[in-house]
C-alpha cells in the first residue's frame, strides 16, 4: 500500500428524551403528523427564548462519561449560522470552544485506542419532504424534528481502514443503547454517520492538508462502501499528481458512489457566537460525580465479568452481552434457575439459539420450558421396551438377518427404534433389550 487512510466520524445521536431540548414540544417525532409538535420556540418564531432541557444536558455527559471524557466543569452553548429552509431560525443553538465533554477514548477489541475529541449537544432540524402538489414539484418542512436534543460525537483522526471504523461505530451504537439514551436506530435516523477521510504517504505521521467529507449515512454497510469508494477515488487523484479537493460529499445507494455537494466550510463561515439566551453552564465536581454514578455496567466490563463469572466462548459471551436487556435476561434466567440445577450452558445455549424472543418469554417461563422438555427427553424403561417388541415383529428380515451373523443388522433395528421414540431412547439401552429379545 502506497498510501494509508486517514478516517475520522461524526456520528450523531437523537436522545430520546420526553421532550425538545429547549421547549417542552414532545421530542418523539417518529410517524407523527407534519408540523404538530411544534411551538414559538422550535418554530424560531421572534421573541420566543429557548431553556435547556436539563435531562438532556445530563444525558450528553453520561455518554462523554461513558467514553472516559473529561468533564471541564465551565460550557456553553454557541450558535452556529447558516440558511438552509429547515432551519427555522437561521442558525443552530450547538457548541464550538467549550463543549461538555473533551479528551476520551473508545477501545477496539485489538487493544487500539480512538481519541474522541469531543461529545457535544446541539438541536435537530426540521424536515424537508419533496413532493408533487397540484402538479408542481415542492419542497415541504417538517418542524416537528425541529429542536429535538442531539449529540454530536466526533473522533480524533485516528482510524486507519473501514474495518477499525465500522467497529468503533458498532461499539458506540453498543454503549449509547446501554445508557437507554438513544434508539439509536440508523433506518429511522437516531443515529446517524459522517466520515471524514483522506490519505496520507504509507509511513508519514502528519495529517493531510485535505478531508472530504461524507453527510449523513444511515447504515454501517454504506460507511463500508462510501469510505472504500473515497480511498480508491482519492488514490486515483493522488496518483495524477492532483490536489484532493476538500469538500463535503453525499453518498448514492443506487450507484454505491459520493457525489459533491459542496465546498467544505471553514469554522469561520459559520460565525460562531456564544448563544446569548442562555447563560454558560457550569458544574461542581459534585454534580459530575453523581452522574458518573448513574453510569450503567458498560459492555466492555459486562463482558469481562461475564467471562469470568460464567466460563462461556468467547462467541457466547459477546452475543450475550451484545445488548443489556439480553444480558440482564441471562443473568435473572440463571438466578431463577438456581434451584432446578439446570446449567449456565443450557440457559446460555437457549437464548443464544434465538429460539427464546426475550420481549415476549419471561425468564420463569423460559425456565419452565427446559424443565419440561428435558423431562420429555427421557423416556420410560416400560415405552422403550414396548418399542423394541414391536420394531422387532415389524423387521423379521432384519432379526433373521443378524440371527445368521449380519452385524450390522442390529445397528439398523438400533436405528429403527430411536426413530420410532423420536431419539428419546438410549443406544445402549437399546442394543441391550434388543439382545435380551434375540
Ligand atoms: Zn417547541
Amino acid at each position: 500500500m502506497k498510501y494509508e487512510p486517514v478516517i475520522g466520524l461524526e456520528v450523531h445521536v437523537e436522545l430520546k428524551t420526553n421532550s425538545k431540548m429547549f421547549c417542552g414540544c414532545p421530542a418523539n417525532h417518529f410517524g407523527k403528523k407534519p408540523n404538530t409538535q411544534t411551538c414559538p420556540v422550535c418554530l424560531g418564531l421572534p421573541g420566543a427564548l429557548p431553556v435547556p432541557n436539563r435531562k438532556a444536558v445530563e444525558w450528553c455527559i453520561r455518554i462523554g462519561l461513558a467514553l472516559g471524557c473529561e468533564i471541564p466543569l465551565f460550557a456553553k452553548f454557541d450558535r452556529k449560522n447558516y440558511f438552509y429552509p429547515d432551519l427555522a431560525k437561521g442558525y443552530q443553538i450547538s457548541q464550538y470552544d467549550q463543549p461538555f465533554c473533551i479528551n476520551g477514548k473508545l477501545k477496539l477489541d485489538n487493544g487500539k485506542v480512538i481519541g474522541i475529541r469531543r461529545v457535544h449537544m446541539e438541536e435537530d432540524t426540521g424536515k424537508l419532504q419533496h413532493a408533487v402538489v397540484e402538479g408542481e414539484r415542492v419542497s415541504l418542512v417538517d418542524f416537528n424534528r425541529s429542536g429535538v436534543p442531539l449529540v454530536e460525537i466526533v473522533t480524533e483522526p485516528d482510524i486507519n481502514s473501514v474495518a477499525e471504523a465500522v467497529e468503533y461505530l458498532k461499539k458506540l451504537q453498543q454503549i449509547v443503547r446501554y445508557l437507554d439514551v438513544s434508539d439509536a436506530d440508523m433506518e429511522k435516523g437516531s443515529m446517524r454517520l459522517e466520515p471524514n477521510i483522506s490519505l496520507r504517504k504509507s509511513g508519514d505521521r502528519g495529517l493531510p492538508n485535505y478531508k472530504v467529507e461524507v453527510k449523513n449515512i444511515n447504515s454501517f454497510r454504506f460507511v463500508g462502501k462510501t469510505i472504500n469508494y473515497e480511498l480508491i477515488r482519492q488514490e486515483e487523484i493522488l496518483e495524477r499528481g492532483d490536489r484532493v479537493v476538500q469538500e463535503t460529499r453525499g453518498f448514492s445507494e443506487k450507484n454505491s458512489s459520493t457525489l459533491p455537494r459542496r465546498r467544505k466550510e471553514e469554522a469561520n463561515d459559520y460565525r460562531y457566537f456564544p448563544e446569548p439566551d442562555i447563560p454558560p453552564i457550569r458544574w461542581n465536581k459534585s454534580d459530575i460525580l453523581s452522574l458518573r454514578e448513574t453510569l450503567p455496567e458498560l459492555p466492555d466490563q459486562k463482558y469481562s465479568r461475564f467471562k469470568s463469572l460464567y466460563g462461556l466462548s468467547d462467541y457466547d459471551t459477546s452475543l450475550l452481552t451484545e445488548s443489556k436487556s439480553v444480558a440482564d435476561y441471562f443473568e435473572e434466567s440463571l438466578h431463577l434457575a438456581k434451584p432446578s440445577g439446570i446449567s449456565v450452558k443450557d440457559i446460555a445455549n437457549r437464548i443464544i439459539n434465538k429460539r427464546v424472543d426475550i420481549s415476549i418469554l419471561l425468564p420463569d417461563q423460559m425456565i419452565a420450558s427446559i424443565i419440561k422438555e428435558k423431562a420429555s427427553k427421557t423416556i420410560g424403561e416400560e415405552e422403550l421396551k414396548n418399542s423394541v417388541e414391536k420394531t422387532i415383529e415389524a423387521n423379521p428380515k432384519a432379526v433373521s438377518d443378524y440371527k445368521s451373523g449380519k452385524e450390522q443388522a442390529l445397528m439398523f433395528l438400533v436405528g429403527q427404534v430411536m426413530r420410532e421414540t423420536k431419539g428419546k431412547g438410549n443406544a445402549e439401552k437399546i442394543k441391550k433389550y434388543l439382545l435380551e429379545k434375540f
